[in-house]
């Protein structure tokens, strides 16, 4: 069933108890978690995980996701002492994302371009092909055995590199079980880079497992992060697509920035007005 969940990235000014305080009383049933700093740089275990789930339970919320380290950790990276230590990192945010009762593990698969020094796209392209390929061959045994999902962003980088759609990922994400890994879609991340977020949706299909829902300038587009409605999408035609593939994952809002110097708590209080008419 879809949930409404706020992303704890939009507080990235506080630490993660207090970012869960507040997207609690703003009304989501839940919640993704970050996983780099300033919250979860290291996954919990043990009791210390328990009682972060307990303390999740108490605080009103149904549900959650964990968005795994970004930045270097990439499990497409195209170096492979880079996607050794990548999927290292990874397999121990799997871990916690099945023993936490996560409803996914967002990854993203490839690198920002800002991280890679060979401009050669040809030889780029298979590398991080292969390297996602063999990187998920690895994770995949992980998180059927902690019973967790790996879902795969699409992501905003303006470079030729391979795996930044949901049109790309759909074949590679079908080699694999359904259970183990599936697609979340970022709305601003598709459009930033000329992609129609109804288009995604529909190649994303019954692999869509997850969303990430931000707002964009609708003529120059820079993964703004603004509140839904608050920039140029077409929301209607944006849910309509997701009743069209009966979509049941969670409806994550990752509101991050204001059009007007907003504080976080009133960008998650707008968002949540957004969700309120939407029915969520
Ligand atoms: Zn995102």
């Amino acid at each position: 069933m879809s949930e409404t969940s706020y992303s704890t990235l939009g507080f990235s000014d506080r630490s993660l108890e207090a970012a869960l305080d507040v997207i609690a009383d703003t009304g989501f049933v839940g919640v993704e978690i970050l996983g780099q700093a300033p919250h979860l740089d290291e996954p919990l275990q043990g009791n210390a995980l328990k009682e972060f789930r307990g303390r999740l339970a108490d605080r009103g919320f149904n549900s959650w996701t964990v968005h795994a380290p970004a930045k270097r950790t990439v499990p497409g990276a195209p170096d492979e002492d880079w996607r050794q230590e990548s999927v290292a990192k990874l397999q121990r945010y799997v871990r916690f994302s099945g023993a936490l009762g996560s409803r996914g593990l967002i990854v993203h698969p490839v690198p920002n371009p800002i991280f890679v020094s060979d401009t050669q796209v040809g030889p780029l392209h298979e590398l991080m092909h292969d390297a996602l390929r063999r990187s998920l061959d690895e994770l995949v045994p992980v998180a059927a055995e902690v019973g967790t999902c790996i879902l795969l962003e699409n992501l905003p980088y303006h470079c030729d590199y391979p795996l930044l759609s949901m049109r790309e990922l759909r074949p590679l994400v079908d080699e694999y079980p359904a259970e183990q890994v599936a697609l979340i879609l970022d709305t601003g991340h598709a459009w930033t880079i000329g992609n129609d977020p109804v288009a995604e949706i529909h190649f994303a299909g019954t692999r869509l497992q997850g969303t990430h829902l931000q707002d964009v300038d609708a003529a120059t587009p820079n993964d703004d992060h603004w509140v839904p409605t608050h920039g140029g999408l077409d929301w209607d035609a944006i849910r309509g697509a997701l009743a069209e593939i009966d979509y049941t994952g969670n409806w994550t809002f990752e509101t991050v920035q204001g059009r007007h110097g907003e504080s976080p708590a009133e960008l998650a209080r707008m968002t949540r007005r957004v969700a309120t008419v939407w029915g969520r």
